[in-house]
């Protein structure tokens, strides 16, 4: 299964994106979770990016077409992989069915996760992520035993910058104007599969299991 994960910041791509993952057996490449790894180890490339993410704006095609290249090659991802956060632009999606193309390895779907903005600030701006784990909790939908601390392996738990108030405005104004063109271009190519994504993780994860079952 190679499967693109598409929807507004706070839409639950990425938990959705580990159920998946684990369900098809096939690897979580999150170009968020990449660049946020390079962050914290100091990288070059954590350099580079950290200020883009956050105030909450893409970092450049070249850097991120170039990472998810890289790691498309890599051999976890010669059966399968659910990408979740790429691409994000349309640029970006030409460049994957590209990258594609020359492996003679097409996307089997695009699975658009649909939300109301209303719902997607409480959910970011409650949203707390283990420094230890990555495990994302939520103050009120999904709050810790203890504040501040992970229920799964006692991590500290913290705010993402880009999940504070005034940067997930920007995040929804740079998904609105540059990343949801791709769902037009992913239905005229095809491949689009749009589920509701309000409601419990486990009824989100199953339709888009059923959703998907239909495709093979
Ligand atoms: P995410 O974890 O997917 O919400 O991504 C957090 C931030 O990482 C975004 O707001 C961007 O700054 C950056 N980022 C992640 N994926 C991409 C991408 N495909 N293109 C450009 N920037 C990205």
């Amino acid at each position: 299964m190679r499967l693109v994960l598409v929807g507004p910041p706070g839409a639950g791509k990425g938990t959705q994106a580990q159920f998946l993952a684990s369900h098809y057996s096939i690897p979580h490449i999150s170009t968020g979770d990449i660049m946020r790894a390079n962050i914290k180890a100091s990288t070059p490339l954590g350099l580079e990016v950290k200020a883009y993410m956050e105030r909450g704006e893409l970092v450049s095609d070249s850097v991120t077409n170039e990472m998810v290249r890289n790691r498309l090659n890599e051999a976890d991802a010669s059966h399968g992989f659910l990408l979740d956060g790429f691409p994000r632009n349309v640029g970006q999606a030409e460049v994957l069915r590209a990258i594609l193309s020359e492996k003679k390895t097409p996307l089997d779907a695009v699975l658009e996760l649909s939300i109301k903005t209303s719902e997607i600030v409480a959910r970011l701006s409650g949203r707390r992520i283990c420094r230890n784990c990555g495990k994302a909790w939520h103050v009120d939908f999904e709050p810790t035993q203890a504040d501040g601390t992970c229920d799964a392996c006692q991590g500290e738990l913290y705010q993402r910058e880009d999940d504070k108030e005034e940067v997930i405005t920007r995040r929804l104004q740079v998904f609105e104007e540059q990343t949801a063109p791709i769902i037009s271009f992913y239905r005229t190519e095809g491949l689009l599969i749009t589920i509701n994504a309000s409601g419990s993780v486990s009824e989100i994860t199953e339709r888009a299991i059923t959703a998907l079952s239909r495709i093979h």
